[in-house]
């Protein structure tokens, strides 16, 4: 065989075999991609047409420009983290990050203790890196609890896997919960239990809206044990300009940049420049916020009339429960693209415990949003 057996036991995402089905339809109304819709704000672009007419277009250091990693250790000042420049790298996208972090800690066989329903990446990247993805279904109610992950983390114990890191994202994709002190506590008490790394994915932490985003590095003691990722696509909307960051200790740190070095060399620089300017750029940041803000409440109070779904704490995900609608998130799916020409995503692309949901991503104008929200009460009335 050709492929590794690695790669050809991994499955395709459960998003992208999805939206292979609506490619090119115009007639339909995507709240599949977890895309911001607006555009990069000005200042930022401008910026990074100003240092491409300079002519700045080489490698930069491995670690990022020195400039970028002061900024963004100030920066996450804000969500409770005391750390300098040297504890920075920046990657290619949080995609990336995650990536190297994984690598740069798991040992064969090792585990990784992964809360689900969670962002596609993370199994597949943990079996990748030649760990084992232990998943921890979290549904009803989306959260971590300190009781369950010692369970699990001893069933597979007896199983031969030690449980290496735990991998959480909040605010979270698919559901759009995030974790409060006392969460972050529960998950900080397991890991330093179980003497387990943190890799703490906070890519959506400025899209807060129930509560302010505190990181889990912030808890006394846990900065050592904890790998921090964040990065630019979503807040300020640069999805196609890759870049994002880790937050780690000396060691971990350097052991990422080690593999960094070798596959990436470095994010590319007119986004990294973009990057400087984006963190000034607040304001904009804020208007977008208070739109997802708008757009968000608009949607479930739309949706409750139907369906079951909570209030989404940030990111700009909503995850109702189609379980009384008696069909599988797939055919809910199918259904609702081809009877009604709206596209989400089938919650269990997210984790098998994701089924009997679906994932509508609210990051599509108000119209859009209302029409699509109208479709989807009157599919479900109609079944
Ligand atoms: N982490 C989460 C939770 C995400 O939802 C996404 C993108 O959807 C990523 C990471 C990837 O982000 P990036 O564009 O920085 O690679």
């Amino acid at each position: 065989m050709r492929v590794s057996k690695s790669v050809s036991s991994l499955k395709p995402s459960g998003i992208r075999k999805f939206f292979e089905l609506i490619i090119g339809r115009e007639d339909v109304i995507s709240l599949g991609v977890g895309e911001p819709d607006f555009p990069v704000p000005w200042r930022i672009r401008e910026e990074m047409i100003y240092s491409l007419e300079r002519g700045i277009t080489s490698y930069t250091s491995n670690y990022g420009l020195y400039e970028l990693r002061e900024k963004i250790a100030e920066y996450y000042k804000k969500f409770g983290v005391q750390c300098s420049a040297e504890s920075v790298i920046v990657t290619t996208g949080v995609s990336e990050a995650i990536d190297i972090a994984l690598r740069a800690i798991i040992n064969p066989g090792e585990g990784v203790l992964i809360p689900e329903p969670c962002y596609v990446s993370y199994s597949p990247l943990t079996t990748l890196a030649g760990g084992v993805a232990v998943s921890y279904p979290t549904n009803p109610e989306f959260i971590p609890f300190y009781e369950d992950m010692l369970k699990i983390s001893k069933r597979v114990e007896g199983e031969g896997v030690k449980i290496k890191a735990v991998l959480i994202n909040y605010p979270n994709n698919p559901t759009g919960v995030s974790y409060s002190k006392k969460t972050l506590e529960e998950i900080a008490d397991f890991a330093v239990e179980k003497d387990a790394i943190v890799i703490s994915d906070e890519i959506y932490a400025e899209l807060s809206y129930s509560f302010k985003h505190e990181s889990i590095a912030s808890i006394e003691g846990m900065f050592d044990r904890c790998i921090v990722l964040n990065g630019f696509s979503k807040a300020y909307a640069m999805t196609g300009l890759r870049v994002g960051y880790a937050i780690a200790p000396e060691d971990l740190l350097n052991a990422m940049l080690k593999i960094h070095q070798y596959c990436m060399l470095c994010a590319p620089v007119i986004a990294q420049i973009g990057a400087i300017e984006a963190l000034r750029s607040e304001e904009e940041l804020e208007e977008m916020r208070n739109e997802y803000i708008r757009r968000r409440n608009y949607f479930v109070k739309k949706l409750r009339n139907v369906l079951e779904v909570k209030k989404p704490d940030g990111a700009f995900y909503a995850f109702p429960s189609i379980e009384g609608t008696g069909l599988s998130s797939e055919e809910f799916a199918k259904r609702l693209l081809f009877e009604k020409k709206v596209a989400v995503v089938p919650g269990n692309a997210f984790g098998d415990c994701g089924e009997g949901y679906i994932r509508c991503a609210y990051a599509v104008n108000m119209e859009k949003l209302k029409e699509a929200a109208e479709r989807i009460v009157e599919f479900v009335e109609f079944l």
